[in-house]
């Protein structure tokens, strides 16, 4: 299959790559129907991150078909659609247990101290491989992947994988209530959708504040 490849800083290319295979009873293949970029990929290609492992296919942001299931995967079947969340999490240690997935004790190989596993990250996120492919190989399954009704297409339902949530966290930060006053500085996509988590939440009136002039026509 093709999938794009991380080789070295500023050495990205679109590499023939074996399959992915179902390694674990907790594993999952996800025909991938839509990827996107994200900023944080710049940073692996600008070298502004560093510790990315040669070969490792980028990407963590991804929407598809799940092609194969592990026997421990009870909650999904071939033909299912499905977001794929940027984060890898077990699902059952006691962090996810409450909801911070991102603490997982399990997920990250380096151990429980590393840090959020990710998919298409350097090797202190796993490494695993990322999402920008036509099969991608999906760990702890059964919690790693969420189901899409027919009504939300592709476009819509990419940004759930990271870029939605990471905009509606900092609303969630900030602890916007209804008829709040806001100010959001950087209105790029993350910024964008702080706004629309703080309309979301009720925000009174927003600033918007940006000093990209094709930005600031946006409504
Ligand atoms: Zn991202
Ligand atoms: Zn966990």
């Amino acid at each position: 299959m093709q999938a794009v490849v991380w080789h070295g800083v500023g050495d990205i290319r679109l590499d023939d790559v074996p399959e992915p295979q179902i390694n674990r009873p907790t594993d999952a293949i996800v025909r991938i129907t839509s990827s996107a970029i994200c900023g944080t990929d710049l940073h692996f290609i600008r070298g502004t991150v560093s510790n990315m492992v040669e070969g490792t296919i980028l990407g963590h942001e991804g929407v598809g078909i799940v092609e194969k299931v592990g026997s421990s995967v009870r909650n999904f079947k071939e033909g299912d659609r499905v977001v794929i969340p940027s984060t890898i999490a077990c699902g059952y240690c006691s962090y996810c247990r409450a909801s911070y997935y991102a603490q997982c004790d399990n997920a990250n190989p380096n151990g429980r101290d590393a840090g959020t596993a990710f998919y298409g990250g350097p090797k202190d996120t796993g490494p695993f491989n990322g999402l920008q492919c036509e099969n991608a190989l999906v760990p702890f399954a059964s919690v790693g992947m969420v189901k899409l009704p027919d009504e939300v297409n592709d476009e819509k339902a990419i940004m759930l994988s990271d870029i939605f949530p990471t905009g509606y966290f900092g609303a969630d930060m900030a602890r916007i209530k209804p008829g709040h006053t806001v100010a959001i500085f950087g209105c790029g996509p993350v910024g964008q959708f702080a706004i629309a988590s703080a309309k979301l939440r009720g925000a009174g009136r927003i600033y918007a504040v940006d000093s990209v002039d094709s930005r600031l026509p946006l409504e």
